[in-house]
């Protein structure tokens, strides 16, 4: 017997989580590929139909695979997440690492990790697809704003006219501003939602943040409508200025969301050279990402998420739909030239789940 083959032999007399221990402890980044079996805990029930009658149905690729004895759908722990339909799985884990340290050009990583410049784009927003927390609860004093950004189809092929970004610079809302709304409070709790094109309403700010306020929080301002009769609606106690003014004195101003607001304009107008509206979501996550870590706010989301987040797929697969929703909805604008790409597969169980709560 080889020295190899009498480790092999010692290794699968550990339990498997001994077996995971020691692969993170050998392996020097987190790049190598998961010991079998892994998360076999987590999945109990059939991901299509929610029938617990599952059975394990061999391996692929070191994976586990299962099948549903209801509706006989096969399917694997990565099924749906960031790591569905991957053929590259160390090169995706390299990817993700790099993503971590800030805006790195498409052009610039892809030729680091050798991929194409399609992959790259895809797998950006395969991991983008997760960093959306949709319950940051806010309290004490909570500062509110709007921030807008051109709308853009950046990206968009066919259109009749040459102008893809950009619009009416025209000062004021107008129907080619995005509007994004940014809330934090100041434990450094925060919620970046692209929210419609256009002026900003109340039902926009309720879809986003409503409920969200601990009591006895106090919401500040400038005197925007919407914001106002949101706070008033909620029962939150509201301190607003004009904005010209910038503060009501004190405590209260709003100088944390303007500079949040600054820094992302910069990324997104500068760093990344403007953004299509179709992502400009994916990109508020990744900001809000990055910036967490710069405070020092531990996010295990990429390591967790990514493994274990079955919408992924969904939400990766349709964001052109979630798209069109949003044109179409909460917007003026007419939705022209649809992607071509297709992807036939979907996790139907959660297609009511990602309906427009993305955008
Ligand atoms: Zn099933």
């Amino acid at each position: 017997m080889t020295k190899i083959e009498q480790i092999k032999e010692l290794f699968r007399t550990l339990s498997f989580e001994e077996q995971r221990l020691l692969f993170e402890e050998l392996s020097p980044s987190d790049s190598i590929k998961q010991p079998i079996n892994n998360n076999l805990k987590t999945i109990t029930n059939c991901l299509y139909c929610q029938s617990n009658l599952i059975i394990k149905f061999g391996t692929r690729k070191d994976i586990q695979k299962f099948k549903c004895k209801t509706c006989h759908k096969i399917f694997t722990t990565n099924t749906g997440t960031s790591y569905y339909h991957l053929k590259k799985r160390d090169k995706f884990n390299e990817y993700k690492d790099l993503m971590e340290q800030g805006y790195i050009p498409l052009q610039k990583i892809a030729a680091k990790i050798g991929i194409s410049i399609q992959t790259a784009f895809d797998w950006r927003h395969k991991i983008l697809c997760n960093l959306k927390e949709s319950n940051t609860q806010f309290e004490g004093l909570t500062e509110m704003d709007d921030v807008w950004f051109l709308y853009s189809q950046k990206g968009r092929k066919g259109l009749k006219y040459s102008r893809k970004r950009g619009g009416s610079k025209r000062r004021g809302d107008n129907n080619f501003q995005v509007k994004l709304l940014i809330t934090a409070d100041r434990k450094k709790n925060k919620d970046l939602s692209v929210v419609r094109i256009g002026r900003l309403k109340k039902s926009d700010i309720e879809r986003k943040v409503g409920g969200h306020f601990v009591e006895g929080s106090t919401l500040i301002s400038d005197k925007h409508r919407s914001i106002s009769s949101f706070a008033k609606s909620e029962r939150i106690s509201h301190v607003s200025f004009i904005s010209k003014k910038h503060t009501a004195g004190g405590d209260y101003h709003i100088q944390n969301v303007n500079n949040i607001a600054s820094r992302l304009k910069t990324s997104v107008n500068h760093q990344l050279r403007g953004v299509s509206t179709k992502h400009l979501q994916c990109y508020a996550n990744w900001f809000k990402y990055l910036e967490d870590k710069k405070n020092g706010i531990k996010h295990n989301i990429l390591d967790c998420t990514l493994r274990n987040n079955k919408q992924t797929w969904d939400q990766f697969t349709n964001l052109e739909g979630i798209y069109k929703r949003f044109i179409e909805n909460l917007s003026v604008r007419t939705y022209r030239c649809p992607v071509k790409r297709k992807w036939t597969t979907s996790i139907s169980y959660t297609s009511s789940n990602y309906n427009g709560a993305f955008i």
